[in-house]
Parts: C-alpha cells; structure tokens; sequence
C-alpha cells in the first residue's frame, strides 16, 4: 500500500520516492519492493545479490 504523504511531483506528475535514495520517480520509473518503492539502481543492489557487474538487465523487468 503505497504512503501518499511519500509521493512526490516528478516531471510534471505524482509519483513516488526511491525509499532507499531518496530520488523522485514516476510510477513508470519506480519498483515496488514490499510497502517500499525503489529506482532501479536502487532495486538491483536491493534485490539483486548477483549484480556485481553493471550492465545487466534485471528478470521479470520491462524496460524500453
Ligand atoms: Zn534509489
């Protein structure tokens, strides 16, 4: 369930806060960990145990 008093205005719409770095995103932008939202480079050393070397594409993640 997202926080509402943690969103924030990011280009010119209501998105969330990277709960981790603090960064305002677009919901598009943003990952949802738990109760938490994180930016992607927030999410893959969150989640991403194996992401040692950069450049990886995360599963499961539809990234344009
Ligand atoms: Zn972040």
């Amino acid at each position: 369930m997202p926080d509402v008093s943690r969103l924030g205005i990011h280009q010119g719409e209501i998105g969330p806060i990277c709960d981790y770095c603090g960064e305002r995103l677009t919901f598009g932008q943003s990952i949802p960990i738990d109760s938490k939202y994180a930016c992607h480079e927030c999410y893959q050393s969150v989640s991403g145990a194996n992401s040692s070397s950069d450049g990886k594409s995360v599963p499961g993640l539809t990234m344009d």
